[in-house]
């Protein structure tokens, strides 16, 4: 019998197609969940989804002793997040899930996650052979490796940084469990999706209402993030921050030019902290860090100003390769251009008016 099947995996990788069975297998249905044999299920889901909600990348979801608890508060968990149907949500806490897989893994036995990672989500992996360990414990395959890692920024993680010998790149443990929580948290989120058809149980609709509460005391960032006029945003911030909103992976340079520019326009930090907010990876303490950071309230004091436009394009954040913004160098040009124009615009009206 495969390793992937024993009720211990099953409760550290809820997110596996055996995991998946479980319900059926157990003889259990949906509308059974939300009843008093399934209180500690019910009770550990909305553990699974305020932890997640509340401390994003820093969540400790952890592993506990009841194995049949920890893969039915998974399958609850999902329910509920599916119900209340906010991508936000939905990928917060299929981060912080996937981190938690992400730990395991890198505890576990290199032929373990070969083919947990093979098996379940289709990675190329294999165990480097002593001869190669050197270069680390793990060798992936080039196109598998370059579509897991697009989406990290750091250097180290670029291809020419990197041993590739023979369609292999070799990474460590925790480099292989970086990889895969990418992986991961796209499974949980394609279960999400599959999930949302499926109507919450009565019995679970208070405990859904409480989940709706939980999300709305975090998510008081928006009241603020409304008063935000973005009517003279250049296309590539308002781009940005669409992007944002949607739940789609916005880059570290993308997000640093956006504070930036946020900042320079004249915005509040608890502005800036609101737009990024709306990430599902929000980290309050780290956003509030480097928000501060940009706007010159600490370290070296320095305010930065947003990069230019042939930085924009250098990085494809360049919206049309500039064609709506003429002339423009800096977005903060346009921003302040476009400002200038309907106050003109505003004052003349006012002039007209008064002259009736
Ligand atoms: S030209 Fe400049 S302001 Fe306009 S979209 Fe490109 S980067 Fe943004």
């Amino acid at each position: 019998m495969s390793m992937l099947r024993s009720e211990r995996m099953l409760a550290k990788y809820p997110f596996i197609t055996a995991a998946r069975d479980y319900l059926s297998m157990r003889g259990i249905a949906v509308d059974e969940l939300g009843s008093v044999r399934h209180g500690r299920d019910v009770e550990r889901a909305v553990e699974r989804i305020t932890e997640a909600v509340r401390r994003g990348e820093e969540a400790e979801i952890g592993l506990q002793p009841d194995e049949e608890v920890e893969v039915l508060s998974f399958a609850i968990a999902l329910l509920l997040v599916a119900s209340v149907g906010d991508n936000w949500l939905a990928r917060r806490w299929a981060l912080a899930e996937s981190l938690r897989c992400g730990r395991f893994l890198e505890e576990e036995r290199p032929d373990v996650v070969a083919e947990l990672l093979r098996t379940e989500l289709g990675i190329k992996v294999e165990p480097s052979p002593p001869a190669e360990s050197e270069y680390g414990a793990y060798k992936v395959r080039v196109p598998h490796y370059l579509s897991l890692t697009s989406r990290i920024d750091a250097l180290e993680w670029k291809l020419v940084n990197r041993v590739v010998r023979q369609g292999w790149v070799y990474v460590t443990p925790r480099e292989l469990a970086r990889i895969a929580v990418e992986a991961i948290q796209k499974r949980i989120l394609g279960r999400y999706e599959e999930a949302r058809g499926i109507p919450l149980p009565d019995s679970l609709s208070e405990v859904g209402k409480r989940i709706r509460g939980i999300l709305a005391e975090k998510r008081s960032f928006e009241a603020v993030a409304g008063q935000v006029s973005e009517k003279y945003w250049p296309p590539c911030m308002a781009k940005i921050k669409s992007e944002l909103i949607a739940g789609l992976g916005v880059g570290h340079f993308a997000n640093f030019a956006l504070a930036a520019f946020m900042i320079t326009a004249g915005y509040t930090t608890e502005q800036v902290m609101a737009m990024y907010s709306q990430r599902s990876d929000f980290n309050e303490r780290i956003a509030r860090y480097q928000t501060e950071h940009i706007a010159g309230q600490r370290g070296s004091r320095v305010r930065y100003t947003p990069p230019s436009c042939s930085t924009m394009k250098t990085h494809g954040l360049c919206v049309e390769d500039g064609r709506l913004c003429p002339g423009i160098k800096n977005p903060i040009q346009y921003y302040r251009r476009e400002a200038r124009r309907e106050a003109l615009k505003q004052r003349k009206e006012k002039r007209s008016s008064s002259e009736e």
